[in-house]
């Protein structure tokens, strides 16, 4: 039986910069106004933007755990488009164990759905986390990207961010705070392109996945 025709309409799992979404306790929330008006009188509307870079769905840059890592301009950008791997690891403490029979290398990207930060004005008190081990386990397989529907890979009072070191040093980029509940697990193209903005330790992303023909 030939295989289902693949859906082609791009899902959306980034969460919406809006006034009230949760940001790291202590950084600089996200704010977006008009400085200019036309309901005040100005020919156009033109509009600025103040955030911390961490808030939202956003990717890590080396540079944010590591002084001397690439910063946001210098990530490569084929890292950020291709094939990706969406697991549902909710509840498990072995997230490999969602991987067991995955072809890494058809999808050197893996998005972990946890469902472990539901409410996107709510920072979460605490978070699933990966095991100690998955860094080197997924470098070892070829991954080169990792998301995760979390606000980060380590746990929120790390000082140490070891998952971070272990999948830098594997070579491994991160994206966090994606949107994946009601994501199906398998397979689809990602496209999550971070802003080259220069210097810095992370980026906001829009990040959206088309599924792909299974088989
Ligand atoms: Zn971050």
């Amino acid at each position: 039986m030939p295989p289902a025709p693949p859906s082609r309409e791009w899902i959306d799992i980034t969460r919406p910069l809006a006034a009230g979404i949760a940001c790291w306790p202590g950084d600089v929330p996200f704010r977006f106004r008009l400085g200019w008006q036309m309901a005040a009188g100005a020919a156009v509307n033109v509009g600025n933007v103040t955030t911390s870079v961490h808030t939202g769905t956003h990717v890590d840059s080396p540079f944010h755990y590591d002084p001397a890592g690439a910063t946001t301009d210098r990530l490569p950008v084929d890292v950020f488009v291709g094939p990706a791997w969406v697991a549902d690891v909710t509840g498990l403490d072995e997230w490999k164990t969602a991987l067991a029979g995955v072809d890494l290398s058809a999808t050197p990207r893996v998005l972990f759905r946890t469902g472990g930060w539901p409410d996107d004005t709510q920072f979460p008190t605490a978070i699933p986390v990966m095991e100690a081990d998955l860094p080197d386990w997924l470098a070892g397989r070829g991954v080169k990207l990792i998301g995760v529907d979390l606000p980060s890979v380590d746990p929120l009072d790390s000082k140490t961010l070891d998952r971070h070191h272990a999948l830098g040093r594997g070579g491994i980029h991160i994206l966090e705070g994606l949107r994946l509940d009601g994501v199906a697990v398998g397979r689809y193209e990602l496209v999550a392109l971070p802003l080259p903005l220069v210097g810095a330790d992370g980026s906001p992303v829009r990040a959206v996945l088309m599924p792909m023909e299974r088989g």
